[in-house]
């Protein structure tokens, strides 16, 4: 089941110029590791800018990124000499150049959405919140070799008319229509994931239909950060 109205709004309104995108990613980045979505220098952030993106520089603590230190990626793959963008930044493109509704990007590897990835398990509709990845299912994408093109094309996939999805042994994506909300959404795919698996423990969790999930994506459209840019 998809749901056309669940994606994200279109282009929004003024677009931050480049330094307010900098050092909102490296706000968002020092985020990270208190709520629990990343480590170390696990994950990375992005945000579409003009026809490119910025991104997180790659192998570096949340902690030690200034904004001078975000690399600009354009359409094309290229970035200034003497930066390195995140090893990930394929898949940042590419779900760019597939996405016009993706404003930002966050990719975390948190315990439990990466545990059920692990298992290679996409989320059911065990719980209406299911309806912040846009459908009746988060999908799991399968796995292939980190920062790869293999990769990113796994991603594309699973990411049709869905807002976030699993990677196969590795972690998460969520996009938003801002940087706050793709933040957002990562945390409650993390939190769907944890009560997911927990259910899992105490018996055989109830999934809800495709009508009961359609009902939540329509009233989603007008709910509080879903609805936002
Ligand atoms: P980077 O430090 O290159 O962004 O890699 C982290 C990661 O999560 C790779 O999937
Ligand atoms: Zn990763």
């Amino acid at each position: 089941m998809t749901a056309d109205h669940a994606g994200l709004p279109p282009r929004g309104p003024p677009v931050s110029d480049e330094l307010t995108l900098r050092r909102e990613l490296v706000a968002q980045g020092a985020k990270l590791a208190v709520s629990g979505l990343s480590q170390g220098t696990s994950g990375n952030l992005s945000a579409r800018c003009g026809e490119g993106f910025l991104i997180t520089p790659s192998g570096t603590p949340y902690e030690d990124i200034a904004p001078e230190g975000v690399v600009v990626v354009d359409r094309d793959g290229h970035w200034p000499a003497g930066q390195r963008p995140s090893s990930e930044w394929r898949f940042h493109r590419d779900i760019y150049l597939a996405r016009p509704d993706a404003q930002a990007i966050v990719h975390v590897h948190p315990p439990y959405a990466t545990a059920l990835a692990m298992c290679r398990q996409d989320i059911p509709p065990a719980h209406y919140m299911i309806a912040v990845g846009g459908g009746d299912s988060v999908r799991c994408a399968a796995y292939h070799t980190y920062g790869t093109q293999a990769l990113s094309d796994a991603v594309v996939t699973a990411l049709e008319d869905r807002l976030a999805c699993l990677m196969a042994n590795h972690g998460m994506i969520a996009l938003g229509s801002s940087l706050a909300q793709a933040m957002w959404r990562a945390v409650e795919v993390e939190n769907l994931a944890r009560q997911y698996a927990l259910a899992r423990q105490v018996g055989t969790p109830v999934l809800l239909t495709d009508d009961e999930v359609t009902a939540v994506l329509e009233k989603f459209a007008h709910y509080g950060l879903m609805s936002r840019s």
